[in-house]
């Protein structure tokens, strides 16, 4: 596994959204592959570095792992994106200029003003077409000892772990119990904890759902999967009597 830490959270993200593209080009025939290039050349502004530095964060992810995770594949498709911008002599400003405005052109050709979009706006979480050809999984696990002890729900993205989430459940009482949330941080803020909260709560119907007072997730975690059904309980925590604390 790589050490993240060195790569700055801006290049972070700008890989992550090449693995998704990646990912969604998955099966796609030529005619696709040139139209999401294409978003993805708009996406990066056509701007070079960013584009290198996205593709070079692809291949340090892509070189430690033992699975091909689709960092390979990301990398690939920047690469294709950096060929695009060299053979287009966009690598000044004015190639790029023009370049640009070339690309808005074949992405919209009709005379409306176009805007670039808005990178802030982007929401970070996947549609389930993504999830699909990521081939993320989710894995149950047995409770330990009794019924109310605890359960791992496991996050898997081909054989790899990316999170867990470990939680147990008391019918007696009909409450839910959320110990820990952990997700790996390159696939952070993505939607996915939100995402096992429900998948566990699908699995256990009509509970009433607690956490640890002490949880180190921020608030709005809470308040974003509390909106569904069998909602957190922000005053009433801890496990009920029937849980064992303790694995
Ligand atoms: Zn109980």
């Amino acid at each position: 596994m790589n050490d993240d830490s060195d790569i700055p959270q801006a290049h972070a993200r700008d890989a992550m959204t090449a693995w998704s593209y990646a990912m969604s080009l998955d099966g796609a025939g030529p005619e696709r592959r040139a139209a999401t290039l294409k978003t993805v050349l708009a996406f990066f502004d056509c701007d070079t570095d960013r584009v290198e530095r996205a593709a070079a964060a692809c291949r340090a992810r892509s070189d430690g792992e033992a699975e091909d995770l689709g960092w390979a594949a990301a990398a690939a498709l920047l690469e294709e994106a950096l060929a695009h911008l060299r053979a287009a002599e966009a690598t000044d400003e004015a190639g790029r200029a023009q370049f640009m405005e070339q690309l808005h052109q074949q992405l919209h050709p009709d005379p409306q003003p176009y805007t670039w979009p808005d990178r802030s706006d982007r929401r970070r979480t996947w549609p389930r077409r993504l999830l699909h050809h990521a081939r993320l999984q989710w894995q149950h696990t047995a409770p330990y000892g009794t019924d109310a002890g605890p359960r791992l729900l496991l996050l898997r993205l081909g054989a790899t772990t990316i999170g867990k989430l470990d939680y147990q459940v008391c019918m007696e009482c009909q409450r839910g119990y959320v110990r820990r949330l952990d997700v790996d941080d390159r696939y952070r803020g993505l939607g996915l904890g939100a995402r096992a909260i429900r998948a566990a709560q699908r699995r256990h119907r009509g509970l009433q759902w607690r956490t640890t007072p002490h949880y180190p997730t921020a608030g709005t975690f809470w308040t974003t999967v509390s909106g569904h059904d069998g909602g957190f309980q922000a005053d009433a925590d801890w496990p009920c009597p029937h849980m064992p604390e303790t694995r």
